[in-house]
């Protein structure tokens, strides 16, 4: 189906990753181009660990227009760049890259970050505004983590903790976007253990797991303890969504807590990467129901 109307004139986008095969970016992005009616096509780009810089060149040299890039790219990706958007920098992570063409520099390639600002549209979608002095637990100090961290501290968090498996990750991570005093005075870490998790909930008003705990095939994981109710004054966020109601969403909603999943953040930082490579509004409403659809929601 999608070879159809592929010519000459067909503009690319890659999804530079490893594994790549499970992604929804390409449904979701190959549906907003046919509902726009553009001649643009999103391919997915199977990238082992190691090879970015060459993926990276090659997209450039094969004229592709821009790509996302996810696991486990996103960081190493940054020292291949020609440029790097101040906001992404900050964040430490890139998930969308955008060739342009200069007059006698031939392609460069420029790298942003639109998981932050999905993430907070996300969760304003599902209720919960970021801001006014909230506390915050993050468990998890990846790629997708940095994102949450910089977009709550931006949103006027008052203090985020950030709970990970290695304690060296997350510490690097808050050495990284803890950057003025003021934010350095907000950001804290700690291993993540049940006791540790359960123990900091009680004064926090959000839960994120920005870990893959959960995810399909392992859908009977959760990073909280079963047995245990979650308070039921907490918003649970989880970035997973496949499956869409996680064993950590349904502990939330047992315990009457309002439970947010992955997919509308899916399709706030796609959206706003089409944007990005195309200078048009992207269709997100068309973009959400593809991914709900491959979903079976
Ligand atoms: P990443 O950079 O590989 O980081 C993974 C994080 O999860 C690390 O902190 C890791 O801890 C932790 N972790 C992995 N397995 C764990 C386990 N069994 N128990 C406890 N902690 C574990 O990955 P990422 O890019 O941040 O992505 C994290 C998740 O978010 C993935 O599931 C991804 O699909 C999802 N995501 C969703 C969206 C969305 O739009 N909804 C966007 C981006 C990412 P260590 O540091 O100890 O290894």
């Amino acid at each position: 189906m999608m070879a159809a109307g592929i010519d000459g004139h067909t503009q690319l986008i890659g999804l530079i990753g490893w594994p790549v095969e499970h992604s929804l970016s390409p449904l979701m992005h190959n549906a907003a181009f046919e509902d726009l009616g553009m001649n643009w096509r999103y391919l997915p780009l199977p990238v082992p660990p190691g090879q970015v810089e060459t993926a990276v060149r090659g997209l450039a040299a094969l004229g592709f227009r821009g790509a996302n890039v996810t696991l486990p790219h996103k960081r190493a990706v940054i020292s291949v760049l020609d440029s790097i958007d101040p906001h992404a920098a900050a964040l430490g992570a890139v998930n969308t890259l955008v060739v342009g063409r200069r007059a006698g520099k031939g392609a460069v390639v420029g790298g942003y970050n639109t998981d932050d600002q999905g993430f907070v549209g996300a969760l304003r979608r599902g209720g919960f505004s970021p801001g006014n002095g909230d506390k915050a637990i993050v468990v998890g100090a990846g790629g997708a983590a940095r994102a949450i961290v910089h977009g709550l501290l931006q949103s006027g968090s008052g203090e985020v903790l950030v709970l990970n498996r290695s304690l060296e990750r997350a510490r690097s991570l808050v050495s990284d976007l803890g950057q003025t005093p003021g934010e350095a005075a907000r950001l804290h870490a700690l291993p993540l253990s049940a006791e540790t998790l359960v123990a900091s909930v009680q004064a926090a008003e959000l839960l994120v797991n920005a870990t893959p705990t959960g995810m399909w095939p392992d859908v009977e994981d959760s990073i909280w303890p079963a047995g245990t109710p979650i308070p039921a004054h907490l918003t649970v966020f989880d970035l997973v969504y496949n499956p869409l109601e996680t064993r950590l969403l349904q502990q939330a909603r047992e315990s009457g807590a309002r439970a947010l999943d992955g997919l509308e953040m899916l399709v706030r930082q796609g959206a706003l990467s089409f944007e990005l490579w195309t200078g048009r509004p992207a269709p997100i409403d068309v973009m959400r129901a593809a991914c709900v659809r491959a979903l079976g929601g």
